[in-house]
């Protein structure tokens, strides 16, 4: 009698390109049964790993994702945390970011890695990089060292690189390289040798058992600015009823236009006790409020600062605090503090 020691790894299926096939009668791409990826990846039986599967019970193409999915994945890993070393989620590259920026808010003392990954191709497809990103997933997921798992927070992995999963942008609707993390460096590189930069890794000084938080806040707007945006439309989503928070897409480190109908409309809303975030357009970069003369008065209006984060991880983030009771003082504190290794 002996044991098995090897290493456990939950694979859990959300839908997407990964997982789907060619619609004979619409030629569109539709999600298939999961058990046919596995029968599609004989390779996976090669691992020296034990693979256990879930599935979503209908697979989704991640246009459709929302909150509430969020939470299911959230509870699927929950629930076999203690079973397993490690989880890999198959999900649509679409939204991948935003659900990995929100699982990685939701899983509060992570010590095991919970790695999202998809493709662009179908694992069908002779050329696809299903394969490649998923076998390579569980690789990941799988190291250890002194018996202690190697990542220990969310990430995302996509042709050879694996980021910070709350660092990352889809940046690419065709090439395979499809994401990018522009403010934080590659977790691990694959090549002949998996090679893991230690140094960027989250290290949780904890042993605190895992939290998970659930209850998320969907009343929340993206306003992306435009030069020439009218104060009509800029009134209309700043008064949408029930409003509780706002991600404010500015220009270049935090910028945007210093006309009076503009802040004014911004301080209304900050007195009614709604969060306004100021993240940039830009994909890489900091927001410094005060750098310029058009993001001054957004400091002393009480902006809160999204720094360096992405617009996934400050939607997310938002989604996340606004449901825990904080008042404004205290959300823009948690909001610029770095929760995740998101800042
Ligand atoms: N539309 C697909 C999805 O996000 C694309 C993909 O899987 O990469 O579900």
């Amino acid at each position: 009698m002996g044991f098995n020691m090897k290493t456990k790894i939950l694979l859990i299926y959300t839908g997407g390109t990964i997982g789907m096939i060619k619609d004979l009668d619409t030629g569109g791409l539709r999600a298939f049964d999961f058990n046919n990826l596995l029968l599609r990846v004989p390779e996976l039986k090669l691992l020296d790993c034990n693979i256990n599967t879930i599935s979503f019970k209908n697979p989704i193409d991640s246009s459709n994702m929302n909150q509430n999915y969020w939470v299911d994945i959230a509870q699927i890993i929950e629930t076999n945390y203690k079973i397993y070393d490690g989880f890999v989620i198959l999900h649509g590259s679409d939204t991948m970011s935003y659900t990995a920026s929100a699982l990685s808010f939701m899983l509060e003392n992570l010590n095991k890695p919970v790695i999202f990954t998809g493709s662009q191709l179908p694992v069908g497809d002779l050329r696809t990089d299903a394969k490649e990103n998923l076998i390579t997933s569980i690789q990941i997921a799988s190291l250890k060292r002194k018996g202690e798992p190697v990542i220990k927070e969310v990430a995302l992995y996509f042709e050879y690189k694996l980021y910070r999963a709350n660092r990352t942008t889809k940046i690419n609707a065709e090439h395979f390289e499809a994401f990018a993390s522009l403010n934080y460096p590659t977790l691990v590189e694959s090549g002949v040798h998996l090679k893991v930069n230690d140094q960027h890794l989250l290290k949780p000084k904890t042993n605190l058992p895992l939290k998970v938080h659930t209850s998320l806040n969907a009343n929340v707007i993206i306003i992306k600015l435009f030069p020439g945006i009218c104060e009509s439309v800029i009134n209309a989503m700043l008064n949408i009823p029930n409003l509780q928070g706002v991600v404010l897409e500015t220009f270049g480190s935090g910028n945007t236009t210093t006309c009076q109908w503009f802040i004014d409309a911004l301080t209304k809303t900050i007195q009614k006790g709604i969060p306004i975030i100021n993240v940039t357009q830009c994909s890489g970069g900091y927001v410094i409020m005060g750098q310029y003369e058009t993001s001054t008065k957004l400091k002393s209006i009480g902006l809160i600062s999204g720094k360096n984060m992405t617009t996934e991880a400050a939607i997310t983030k938002l989604m996340y605090l606004l449901n825990k009771n904080l008042s404004l003082n205290e959300l823009k504190v948690h909001f610029e503090t770095s929760l995740r290794g998101e800042i």
